[in-house]
């Protein structure tokens, strides 16, 4: 028999299932947000000279006889920029995070941000990097590598970098 003090008891029961479940809702829902966040991992610190300021890149997918492309994600610290280069099989970018600064030769700095997809024609010399206040990842794709890969070139002055 359902007298009312049992109605009532199965309503609470139902009213804290709800709210719980809204709960779990939400905390899956951050937690799969923080995983978009870091797909790959940030690597290793860049020792190099071609670039200016701390940047760590992670080697995805080195180069082989059957793929002409290389593919590497590469963070830029707040300040942080390749030097001018160029690729002599041509470059795309795919930025995954933050925002940063992407300008060819002759051409305005291009403000790049997290969804972005830019390319590199072969041999115009070119640089990326992050704002100087905020950090920007992008996922590298060297194309036709069979043809050849990154001209390292001069840096990228504090004067060129600040000239958007
Ligand atoms: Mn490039």
């Amino acid at each position: 028999m359902m007298n009312f003090q049992n109605i009532a008891i199965l309503f609470l029961i139902g009213t804290i299932s709800f709210s719980c479940s809204q709960q779990n809702d939400s905390t899956q829902t951050a937690q799969s947000e923080s995983q978009t966040l870091t797909v790959f991992a940030k690597g290793d610190k860049v020792t190099n000279d071609n670039f200016i300021g701390t940047v760590w890149v992670n080697y995805l997918a080195e180069t082989d006889t059957v793929h002409n492309v290389n593919v590497g994600s590469v963070t830029f610290e707040p300040g942080a920029r390749t030097n001018w280069h160029y690729h002599k099989g041509g470059q795309i970018l795919l930025v995954t995070e933050g925002k940063g600064l992407y300008q060819e030769e002759g051409k305005p700095i291009e403000i790049i941000e997290r969804g972005q997809v830019i390319k590199c024609p072969p041999n115009i010399e070119h640089w990326h990097g992050a704002t100087q206040t905020e950090a920007m990842t992008h996922i590298a794709i060297g194309t036709n590598t069979n043809i050849g890969g990154a001209v390292w070139l001069k840096p990228v002055t504090d004067e060129e970098y600040s000239t958007l």
